[in-house]
């Protein structure tokens, strides 16, 4: 007797379809599972065999083989328990799977187990046609942020079962997305002075441009980094996706939120924590910030080799896992913001403390963060801690809500000229920066170049940042002023 069951797999957050076949013959006893990684099948073959036993059904004694194709791909994670007992109990003929996609863990005693992954696989099979699905009831909340499908949440293999046989109905899910924010406790107003560190933050959220906040302790540089997330612009429908893709795999199911993710690993977070690994390969701190934003608080303790391991994300917006036992690629176009004290002992350049490190300790810490990273940090600011006395005196300053006004009007220009300002070319900083400059503005930068000794790399960094300057007061021409505002954030550290 010969079943198929369809069901899906995930390689990576690339969801694809997997047709589970069994066949059931004559001859002794045997259970044997193709096409999946050695380790997996001996575990699989155990909860199957005791699922269906302990869900009241009886196990074949015959010679039962399980094939799943295609064969060649290699399969992670645990979606084809499920498939498996519905195929073994349907070449038995206690149940008929129909045209649904099955897709599960179970757990010895029969229950259904969430799985990881489970938005990408509805994601791509539905794109293939696939429409009714049989899902982990623990996964229907996550899944139904997919539209236009029937899903059917279920909890223990013998529900499966009975829905099969049309012995329970059971009322499908569809899909239903209204995209939330989400509400903060934390404002920039919470935050006193540092008007030009605000500014920076703001001009980040904006062109999306990586931001490192030098100063010593007591500057507030953490406080005011981790309040990126209230004047972010939200994600669009497309990115929304992709980020919950990533969360599903790495079983941190999101919900239905436009909230720009944000992530801030501690230094003492393992590489794999930071860039993603383990078997099945999981997305680390790099992909849980894709469109979204990396905090590396005190950026200097991280260990050297992790600071590196953020080069290919930082360069390609990808990371790619490969380890002996797997391989994954993971998206993970974040925007960096570090945050690093100016010496070892946090004092250097503070008016009211004072500094006990030597010119070559200062030269040493600053020198942990390497060139190449240095190279992609577009924003730069220096923030002095404030005297008591001042901090009394400062007026009012403008709250989360009116700043990311200006910062999601200036997104949409940039999606409207189709890229985000930190992502321009060479050619398109030609074309929408340089063309767009008045005489005073292309003077003043020329100045720049000559007195800064700015290098090509810096040059192009810096007109990006001009550009966002100018779009967030709508301008399309740039003016000297803009230009001014934006050699702030370049001073070298
Ligand atoms: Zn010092």
């Amino acid at each position: 007797m010969f079943v198929r069951v369809r069901s899906g797999g995930i390689w990576g957050v690339e969801g694809f379809p997997v047709e589970v076949e069994v066949d059931i013959s004559q001859g002794l006893p045997s259970f044997s599972v193709v096409g999946l990684p050695d380790n997996a099948v001996k575990e699989a073959r155990e909860r199957v065999r005791a699922a269906i036993k302990n869900s009241g059904f009886s196990f074949p004694l015959k010679r039962i083989t399980v094939n799943l194709s295609p064969s060649d791909i290699k399969k992670q994670g645990t979606f084809y328990d499920l498939p498996m007992a519905v195929g073994i109990l349907a070449a038995t003929g206690a149940v008929n799977p129909q045209d649904f996609v099955i897709l599960g863990e179970l757990s010895l005693d029969g229950k259904v187990k969430r799985v990881n992954g489970i938005l990408p696989v509805l994601i791509s099979l539905k794109k293939k046609g696939f429409k009714k699905f049989v899902i982990p009831l623990e996964n229907l909340e996550e899944a139904s942020l997919v539209s236009d499908v029937e899903l059917y949440g279920i909890d223990t293999l013998k529900e499966t079962v009975d829905f099969l046989n049309g012995k329970i109905s059971l009322t499908p899910r569809s899909g239903n997305l209204n995209l939330k924010e989400e509400k903060f406790s934390i404002d920039l107003k919470d935050v006193k002075g540092q008007e030009l560190g605000k500014r920076a933050l703001e001009v980040c959220a904006a062109g999306l441009h990586h931001l490192l906040f030098v100063g010593s302790a007591g500057a507030g540089k953490s406080m005011l980094a981790k309040r990126i997330v209230t004047i972010a612009p939200p994600l669009d429908y497309e990115e929304f996706l992709e980020v919950a893709q990533i969360y599903s795999v790495a079983g941190k199911p999101r919900g239905a939120v436009a909230t720009r993710p944000f992530q801030s690993p501690h230094h003492t977070s393992s590489e794999v924590a930071l860039v993603g690994g383990g078997n099945p390969p999981k997305p680390g701190a790099v992909s849980l910030a894709h469109k979204g934003f990396l905090l590396l608080d005190e950026i200097a303790e991280f260990p050297r080799r992790s600071l590196e391991a953020l080069r290919q994300p930082l360069e390609d917006g990808v990371v790619h896992i490969s380890r002996a036992s797997s391989y994954a690629v993971f998206p993970a176009e974040f925007t960096l913001i570090g945050t690093m004290n100016p010496c070892p002992c946090g004092n250097y350049k503070n008016p009211y403390k004072v500094c006990t490190c030597t010119e070559r300790e200062i030269k040493n810490y600053n020198s942990k963060l390497s060139e190449p990273i240095k190279d992609r940090i577009e924003l730069k600011v220096w923030l002095s801690p404030l005297d008591e006395e001042s901090l009394m005196n400062l007026p009012e300053s403008e709250s989360s809500e009116e700043v990311r006004r200006r910062v999601i009007q200036a997104y949409e220009i940039q999606k409207e000229r189709g890229k985000v300002n930190s992502r321009l070319t060479n050619a398109e900083v030609e074309r929408f920066v340089l063309e767009l400059m008045d005489r005073e503005a292309k003077s003043l930068v020329k100045e720049a170049v000559n007195s800064f000794k700015l290098s090509a790399r810096s040059y192009f960094k810096l007109l990006k940042v001009v550009r966002t300057v100018a779009d967030l007061e709508a301008s399309d021409t740039i003016k000297d002023y803009h230009v001014a505002e934006a050699l702030q954030f370049i001073t070298e550290v």
